[in-house]
């Protein structure tokens, strides 16, 4: 197996793990490879290893990724910053965005989908702590804005998408995950038919699992240390 495959294979067990903690099914967490930074090879060695679901930041570099790749039936997930300038890329070329925090970003993936793909899924990005310099709506806006999103023709709305600050240790990260899945089952039961919330990362998958999680998104625990880091 390559390093890739082991990792990949470690990452399943200790998703397994958690959710057996956490009294839950042991699929009910889908994995997604954050492959950021890292070129189509090490995409090949994670898909050979049956992953099929990968995350991406940075557009123009997933463009390149996502063109060279176009022969594997990947699902592909925009997990970074979307600005404007970038929504037709976006529209064209993921099946997923996790960033939505703004409803013009949202109007303009619908408009820019083109009409042979089926609807981009999306979530919207939920600012949950407060970070100062975090994108994401503030929970108190969730709502509202993930009703419009849903009513837009060429987008399916599935979920909220939050990234934490790193919390010192494993209670406060799972306050703030917490914080998330409630408001996640309050979005739910005022009416939307939400199945995906996408929070956890390589530091705090445990946590995420923990409480609630549906969907992690792990990058270095599956491919290395990045040689330059997110722009989140
Ligand atoms: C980079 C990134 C991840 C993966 O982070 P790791 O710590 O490498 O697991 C997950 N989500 C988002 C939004 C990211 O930018």
């Amino acid at each position: 197996m390559t390093m890739i495959a082991d990792n990949l294979h470690a990452v399943r067990t200790r998703i397994a793990q958690a959710c057996t903690a956490a009294g839950r099914p042991v699929d009910a967490v889908q994995l997604l490879a954050v492959s950021k930074t890292f070129g189509p090879d090490a995409v090949q060695q994670a898909f050979d290893a049956g992953q099929r679901a990968f995350g991406e930041n940075y557009i123009q570099e997933a463009v390149e990724k996502i063109t060279a790749l176009a022969a594997l039936p990947i699902e592909w997930h925009c997990i970074g910053p979307i600005q404007s300038n970038k929504t037709r890329l976006v529209a064209a070329h993921f099946q997923w965005a996790h960033t939505v925090d703004r409803l013009k970003i949202a109007q303009r993936l619908s408009e820019q989908r083109p009409a042979h793909l089926p609807p981009l899924q999306v979530c919207v990005q939920v600012n949950v702590d407060g970070g100062p310099t975090k994108s994401g709506v503030v929970p108190a806006e969730a709502l509202a804005l993930a009703r419009a999103v849903a009513q837009l023709p060429r987008l399916r709305l599935r979920g909220l998408m939050c990234i934490p600050e790193p919390a010192p240790d494993l209670v406060a990260a799972c306050a703030v995950f917490t914080r998330a899945r409630g408001l996640f089952d309050a979005l739910n039961a005022a009416g939307l038919v939400l199945d995906t919330l996408s929070m956890g990362m390589s530091a705090d998958v445990d946590a995420a699992v923990a409480s609630g999680s549906t969907q992690v998104r792990v990058g270095s625990a599956i491919f290395g240390t990045r040689s330059y880091p997110a722009a989140i």
